[in-house]
């Protein structure tokens, strides 16, 4: 990767590349605090290195984080979705969620992986405008700390979890790189990679010498429906996926949208149970949140079924948390902000998927594009 923007670097090698710039090598101790700990975008910030370093860096290298373009008023609990333009113009998205003080969830900031994602479940509206290309560390990194800046939180009550756009496992290499310059600020276990079940990645991340914690978007119950709503269970099936994760060996977060209908019944809910069983996971349910891009069969369920849902998960001994608060809900949407503001590109490549059996017994049917 041709770059010359510093937070594109491992952090291990920072001090190489600037050997021949810098010196005496103290200085480069203080450039890492300024880029990892306090995370600016230029080397004018660093004042205490002297001005003449600063410009001649300046000339060499690039600091430089995707500029923040528009963000939303903040939700009922405070969350705010950001929208980042990058160099070439692409556009994604990141979420600021405030301590959430009902749940004592902490602080969190979603950041996105790639500027559009190939794996095209047909929930997602990230998924329905298609492939983008694969975010460099710079431009993850740059998410959070603008982020973090613009709300001035103190840094060791973050979260940083990777379910913005994109599937970071198909971004292995710079994600790694991200993650390592963010564990400077932020602990590891503090971390979420959130996947579909890419299982290569899912292996390789276990090998990390400080891995972040993993969520799994399983979402079905069975390779079926899963094969439905998320086309790639057909390159990895769910029944290697279980037994990857069961490789992994480390505690897990198992992701569930719940479809209306679809996948919220309290027998789903048992089946669930069953295939998670032996696995150190926690289901993580989300209800599906609407949008005018995706099939309008897909429905967010009633309270009650999400409750009996729940119910049947807890009798089973899962251990289960729901997602209800409307920003963070907001967050699971990946990609929805930037719906909004985009012309679809695929709408005719998706109406022309073949449905699901189950929707064509669903009476909204009728009304699909
Ligand atoms: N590509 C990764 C991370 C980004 S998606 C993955 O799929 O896990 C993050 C989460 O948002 C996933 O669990 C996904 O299932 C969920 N999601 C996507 N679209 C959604 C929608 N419309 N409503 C609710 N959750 C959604
Ligand atoms: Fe990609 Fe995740 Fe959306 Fe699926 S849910 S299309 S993997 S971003």
């Amino acid at each position: 990767m041709a770059t010359n923007n510093l937070y594109d670097l491992p952090p291990a090698s920072l001090e190489s590349t600037l050997r021949d710039v810098v010196s005496p090598s103290f200085r480069i101790r203080q450039i890492e605090e300024w880029m990892y700990v306090r995370g600016v975008d230029s080397f004018e910030s660093m004042t205490n290195l002297p001005k003449e370093l600063r410009a001649s860096l300046a000339s060499q290298f690039s600091l430089a984080f995707p500029e923040p373009i528009e963000r939303t008023p903040p939700a009922n609990d405070g969350s705010s979705k950001y929208l980042f333009k990058l160099e070439d113009g692409s556009r994604i998205e990141s979420v600021y969620m405030p301590l959430h003080e009902r749940t004592s969830e902490r602080t969190s900031v979603c950041l996105s992986s790639q500027a559009g994602c190939a794996v095209g479940c047909t929930f997602c509206v990230t998924g329905f405008f298609g492939a983008g290309r694969n975010l460099t560390p710079s431009e993850m990194v740059g998410q959070f700390f603008t982020i973090r800046s613009e709300h001035r939180v103190a840094p060791d009550l973050m979260n940083v979890v990777f379910m913005g756009m994109g599937e970071p496992l198909l971004n292995f290499d710079n994600l790694v790189i991200a993650l390592d310059i963010l564990s400077r600020t932020v602990a590891p276990k503090r971390m979420t990679v959130s996947t579909s079940g890419i299982i290569p990645g899912i292996d390789a991340i276990a090998k990390l010498a400080h891995p972040p914690h993993l969520a799994v978007s399983i979402n079905a119950p069975d390779q079926k429906r899963r094969q439905e709503i998320m086309p790639i269970t057909s390159k990895y099936p769910l029944g290697e996926l279980i037994a990857a994760l069961k490789r992994l060996d480390r505690e897990f977060t198992a992701e569930y949208v719940l479809l209306a209908g679809y996948n919220d019944s309290p027998q789903d809910a048992a089946a669930l149970a069953k295939l998670l069983r032996g696995l150190k996971a926690k289901v993580n349910a989300i209800p599906f949140n609407a949008d005018p891009n995706l099939p309008p069969w897909m429905k967010r369920p009633a309270d009650g079924a999400i409750d009996r849902f729940v119910d049947t998960l807890v009798k089973n001994g899962v251990r289960v948390t729901v997602r209800r608060s409307k920003g963070r809900e907001i967050a699971a949407a990946c990609g929805q902000l930037r719906g909004k503001s985009e012309v679809p590109q695929r709408r005719v490549h998706r109406a022309a998927r073949v449905e699901p059996a189950r929707v064509e017994r669903d009476p909204l049917h009728r009304e699909r594009r």
